[in-house]
């Protein structure tokens, strides 16, 4: 009987956990349209805002200005909200096992090259001209059967957050090497580091070790646990290692993709 009762209650549960899942699924989707619509429109006010007619009086001139100023405001909240929407469907679509990959084989070492000069951008942005360095290390050849824009995505979100969350003076290292069959791509940072209690909290949805820190460089907490979505979706995994004060290092692992007779598919 208490088998029956137990067998009752876990069902329930996964009842549960489904439809939480489908309402996820279903109130992302249905706030895409919304949003969109929101950021017409505030666009189009913005236009009619930031043009005041040139007779207007200073008082007009001076609505226009504040009212320019608070649609930019509008406009990057509901980007954020744009930002969260898509994340949130997208681990919607892996929790369902629904997440579409467009799996061809990817040379890892031209698209490790091509996020490293995004990487200097997105420092010049984050930290200044000069505020981090941004370095190239190991850099083996290395084919894997993925997603090319997926993987791009994985690598890049790993970058972002070693350049968030180091600061000036620092260097952030990209490295691509093998091991046992593994590609492994490295984002090495000499940053703030994370406790190692809270290591294996920041891949879950929503985590974030500094909330206020978090939000104030816009992050929602939903970045690695995306990421690692992707990468087992890949038969692949993130890893990180870090010591609080000194840096992190976050490995991005991925099957390598081998010939018919075992050789590594590239010499
Ligand atoms: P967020 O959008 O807040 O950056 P993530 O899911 O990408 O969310 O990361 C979760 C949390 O993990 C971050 O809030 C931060 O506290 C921590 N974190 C991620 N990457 C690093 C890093 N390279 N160095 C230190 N802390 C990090």
């Amino acid at each position: 009987r208490r088998g029956a009762c137990f067998k009752a209650m876990l069902d329930r549960v996964q009842r549960l956990f489904f439809t939480q899942q489908r309402l996820i699924g279903d109130v992302s989707h249905e706030l895409r349209t919304p949003l969109t619509t929101i950021q017409g429109n505030v666009e189009l006010l913005q236009r009619m805002a930031s043009a005041p007619a040139a007779d207007a009086s200073p008082r007009v001139q001076e609505y226009a200005q504040l009212l320019s100023e608070t649609l930019t405001e509008v406009q990057v909240e509901t980007e954020r909200m744009s930002t969260m929407v898509a994340d949130l469907l997208l681990l919607a679509q892996a929790d369902s096992g629904e997440l579409k990959l467009q799996c061809t084989p990817v040379e890892v070492d031209p698209l490790l090259l091509d996020v490293y000069r995004q990487a200097r951008r997105l420092a010049e942005h984050y930290k200044g001209p000069h505020g981090l360095e941004i370095r190239l290390g190991s850099e083996d050849q290395a084919l894997v059967l993925g997603d090319h824009d997926k993987l791009r995505q994985v690598i890049l979100n790993l970058v972002e957050n070693a350049i968030k969350y180091t600061p000036v003076g620092g260097a952030v290292t990209l490295g691509l090497t093998h091991e046992n069959g593994w590609v492994k791509v490295a984002v090495q940072d000499t940053g703030i580091g994370i406790r190692p209690e809270q290591q294996a909290l920041i891949f879950d949805r929503f985590y974030r070790t500094d909330k206020a820190r978090s939000r104030a460089f816009g992050g929602s907490g939903l970045g690695l646990s995306i990421a690692q979505s992707i990468a087992h979706a890949h038969q692949g995994r993130i890893t990180v290692e870090s010591t609080l004060g000194e840096g992190s290092t976050f490995i991005l692992w991925l099957p390598e993709k081998r010939d018919v007779e075992g050789n590594s598919a590239r010499p």
